[in-house]
C-alpha cells in the first residue's frame, strides 16, 4: 500500500524563502528535488546514519552527503577532532602541520601518489589536474567519458555529440565553444572510439579523464580490462590518464579504484571523504609530475582557503579510521549482504530492476538489462519508475539521493538493525513501483 505523505510544511516554507535568495532555492542544483516528487526536505542534523529534516521526520540516510560521509555523521573522532581545532584558529593561509600529517597519512598507505596538493573542491581537483596535464605534455585537448561527471569548470561542462568522436557540445551556458573544441567526448567502454579519437588527433591529447567507477551517471562499471587499454593507449600515445577518485577514493579502498582495477594513472583526483566531511578536494601524481606545480614549476594553482586548518583536522581523524586493518573488508561485505538480500528478494518476484554494485556503492536501475556501461544505454523513461520508489522511501523514513542517476552509499555508521529496516521498506517501495 502506498504510504501516507510525510509533512513537509516546514520544508515548504523554508524553501518559498530560500527561492528569494538563491536560483531555485538551492545552493547547487540536484538539491532542487526537480526529478522527484515534492518540496526538498530541508535538513536540520545527522546523526550516524540517521538525518532529520526541519519538520521531524527521521530518515535512514542513504545519500550520505553524495558520498563523503562514509563513517556517517556526527562521527566522535572528527567531531572531537573539528572541535579541538576550533580553538586554535579557522584558517592561517601560512602552512601548518595538519597539512603535512594529513599527506602522510595518504602517500603512506598509497602506491599511486608521491606528492599531492590540497585544494577546497572535488571540482578545483579536477581543474588543477587537466592543467598539470595539459603543462606538462604542451598539448591542449582533453578526452573524457559521456556519463562521467568531474565538476563544473569549463573544459569538463561537455557532453558527447553524436557520432562516434565528437567535439564536445557545451552542456552549459556559458561555456565558450572554442573551449568546448578542446574537449573530444566519447563513450565509455568503446575501445574503436579510443583508438579513432587518438589517431584523428595524434600528438594533440594532453589527457584521458575517467572516473575511477563512474557513478555519476548510474553505476557505470568498467572491465578490468578496458581501464588497463585506457591506461596502455594513453601510455603509447603520450598522454596522461587523470582518473578521478572524487568518489571512489578511500571509498572503494583506501587506495581507491587505482588499487582495485590495479592500475596507475599519471594523475588522481580526490575529494568528499578525504576532508571527513569538510569541504577538502587534491590532487597528487609523481614526484617529476608534480615538480610541475608552482612555486617548483610553471603550472599555476592556488587558494586561500587550501590545506585549512579545520578541514584537515577533520580529514586526518576520519582517514585514520579508514585505515584500520579491515575497516573496508567490513564496510562491503556488510554493503554486499544488503545487496544480495535486495537482489534474492527482486529475483523472487520477478521486477524489472537491476541492483549494480561495488564495495560500498549501489545502485537501482530499472532495467532488465543485466549490464549498463555506456551513458547511453540508459533508458531516460526508466526515471519514472525511481520516482516513485523516491516517494515511497521518503514517505517511510529512507533517504536517498533525488535523482535515479544518483547512487546510494552504505556508510560505517549503518548498522545492520538500520539496514534491515532500510530493506523492508525497500521492498514495499518496489512493490508499489511494479503494483
Ligand atoms: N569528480 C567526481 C567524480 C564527482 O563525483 C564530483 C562531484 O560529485 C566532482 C568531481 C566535483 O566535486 P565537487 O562537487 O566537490 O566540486
Amino acid at each position: 500500500m502506498q504510504a501516507p505523505d510525510i509533512s513537509r510544511a516546514k520544508s515548504a516554507e523554508l524553501f518559498e524563502k530560500a527561492k528569494q535568495y538563491f536560483p531555485g532555492g538551492v545552493n547547487s542544483p540536484v538539491r532542487a528535488f526537480k526529478s522527484v516528487y515534492g518540496t526538498p526536505l530541508f535538513i536540520e542534523r545527522g546523526d550516524k546514519a540517521h538525518l532529520w529534516d526541519a519538520d521531524g521526520n527521521e530518515f535512514i540516510d542513504f545519500c550520505c552527503s553524495w558520498g563523503p560521509l562514509i563513517l556517517g555523521h556526527n562521527n566522535d573522532q572528527v567531531r572531537e577532532a573539528v572541535a579541538a581545532q576550533l580553538g586554535k584558529g579557522l584558517s592561517f593561509g601560512a602552512p601548518t602541520a595538519l597539512e603535512n600529517q594529513l599527506a602522510e597519512l595518504i602517500i603512506e598507505n598509497n602506491r599511486f601518489i608521491e606528492k599531492i596538493r590540497f585544494v577546497s573542491s572535488g571540482t578545483e581537483a579536477v581543474m588543477s589536474a587537466i592543467r598539470l596535464a595539459r603543462g606538462y605534455t604542451k598539448r591542449d585537448k582533453i578526452i573524457k567519458f559521456d556519463g562521467c561527471y568531474h565538476g563544473h569548470s569549463d573544459s569538463l561542462l561537455v557532453k558527447a555529440g553524436s557520432g562516434l568522436v565528437t567535439f564536445g557540445e557545451t552542456s552549459s551556458a556559458g561555456v565558450p565553444k572554442a573551449f568546448a573544441d578542446e574537449t573530444i567526448v566519447i563513450q565509455l567502454n568503446d575501445k574503436q572510439a579510443l583508438e579513432a579519437a587518438f589517431a584523428e588527433f595524434k600528438d594533440q591529447i594532453a589527457a584521458v579523464i575517467i572516473e575511477g567507477i563512474p557513478a555519476n551517471n548510474g553505476l557505470l562499471l568498467q572491465s578490468k580490462e578496458y581501464v588497463h587499454f585506457l591506461r596502455n593507449i594513453t601510455k603509447e600515445h603520450g598522454a596522461m590518464l587523470i582518473m578521478d577518485e572524487v568518489i571512489t577514493g578511500f571509498r572503494i579502498g583506501f587506495e581507491g579504484a587505482s588499487a582495485y582495477y590495479d592500475i596507475q594513472p599519471d594523475i588522481i583526483t580526490y575529494g568528499k571523504i578525504i576532508g571527513g566531511g569538510m569541504p577538502v578536494g587534491a590532487y597528487g601524481a609523481s614526484k617529476e609530475l608534480m615538480a610541475c606545480i608552482s612555486p617548483d614549476g610553471a603550472v599555476y594553482q592556488a587558494g586561500t582557503l587550501s590545506g585549512n586548518p579545520v578541514a584537515m583536522a577533520a580529514g586526518i581523524a576520519a582517514l585514520g579510521i579508514l585505515a584500520q586493518k579491515d575497516f573496508y573488508t567490513n564496510l562491503n561485505a556488510k554493503t554486499e549482504a544488503f545487496v544480495n538480500d535486495m537482489r534474492t528478494y527482486i529475483a523472487e518476484k520477478g521486477y524489472k530492476v537491476q541492483l549494480f554494485h561495488v564495495a560500498s556503492i549501489f545502485w537501482f536501475a530499472f532495467t532488465e538489462q543485466q549490464e549498463i556501461k555506456k551513458a547511453s544505454e540508459i533508458d531516460p523513461k526508466s526515471m519514472e519508475s525511481y520516482k516513485i520508489m523516491h516517494r515511497e522511501l521518503l514517505n517511510r523514513g529512507v533517504y536517498f539521493g533525488p535523482s535515479g542517476y544518483e547512487v546510494g552509499f552504505v556508510s560505517d555508521a549503518h548498522t545492520t538493525a538500520d539496514l534491515d529496516q532500510a530493506k523492508k521498506h525497500i521492498f514495499d517501495a518496489l512493490d508499489i513501483v511494479f503494483s
